[in-house]
């Protein structure tokens, strides 16, 4: 058994016999299951750093391929603004449980940098539903299933856009068109900005209801159609809004 220091996210925390907990850390290669003995009694100084959402370095004793234990942390952030908030919990723990479910597979470290810069932007205050949607489109090129968002028709090559077809991944014009729904123009410009977005230069964003919703709907359609992730955490959001 070797000490180790990792930085993470907390993002699952399960009581454990009487007053300790196991908790699921995500790092940028791996996720580890680790004890934290004792860390739910009132004196115990793991107390402030077992808690989901807590994005801290940690020291653990390893084991390869078994339970490790927490030692201590320092926290980077806790997210503070995120946890007193149920709305703000409930985007949070979708963003989460999704690049959990693609990280089981995936060795890529990007996605956990993804996941710490959108849920720093919810703590500040953004936007949840537009920086989960943001996630969920970057999350596509991970998948192997993203769209084709240049700005013209995926099918016939023409420079003109009709809406967004869930069925052939691209923009179509109107002669290409079978029965998609047709979205606003202004989601469909929205939906390519999105995925242009980069969330260290965000400083601000305005987007309406309405495009806020189209998109949303486009999201879902498209994660059935091509990704069979299905989350209950996004059942909950719709039930809350
Ligand atoms: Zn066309």
């Amino acid at each position: 058994m070797k000490i180790v220091e990792i930085e993470g996210l907390i993002i699952k925390s399960m009581k454990f016999k009487e007053n300790s907990e196991i908790l699921t850390i995500l790092t940028k290669d791996n996720v580890l299951s680790v004890i934290a003995k004792g860390s739910l009694k009132i004196k115990s100084n793991l107390r402030m750093i077992s808690q989901r959402l807590t994005y801290a370095k940690f020291n653990i004793y390893y084991k390869e391929d078994s339970l490790c234990t927490l030692i201590d942390g320092d926290i980077i952030n806790n997210f503070k603004n995120i946890i007193t908030d149920i709305k703000k919990i409930t985007y949070a723990s979708f963003i989460m449980d999704l690049i959990y479910q693609i990280k089981k597979d995936s060795k890529e470290e990007l996605l956990f940098d993804l996941l710490i810069k959108s849920l720093t932007k919810i703590n500040e205050d953004f936007d949840p539903l537009v920086i989960a949607n943001i996630v969920e489109l970057k999350c596509l090129k991970f998948l192997g299933v993203e769209p084709n968002l240049e700005y013209k028709c995926g099918i016939c090559g023409k420079n003109e856009v009709s809406t967004i077809s869930v069925d052939n991944a691209c923009y179509v014009c109107k002669n290409c068109l079978a029965n998609e729904y047709k979205y606003s123009e202004k989601s469909l410009k929205v939906l390519k900005l999105y995925s242009l977005v980069d969330f260290e230069n965000l400083k601000t964003i305005n987007v309406s209801n309405k495009v806020k919703e189209e998109i949303d709907n486009f999201l879902d359609m498209y994660y059935d159609e091509y990704t069979g992730i299905y989350l209950k955490t996004k059942d909950f959001i719709k039930k809350i809004s």
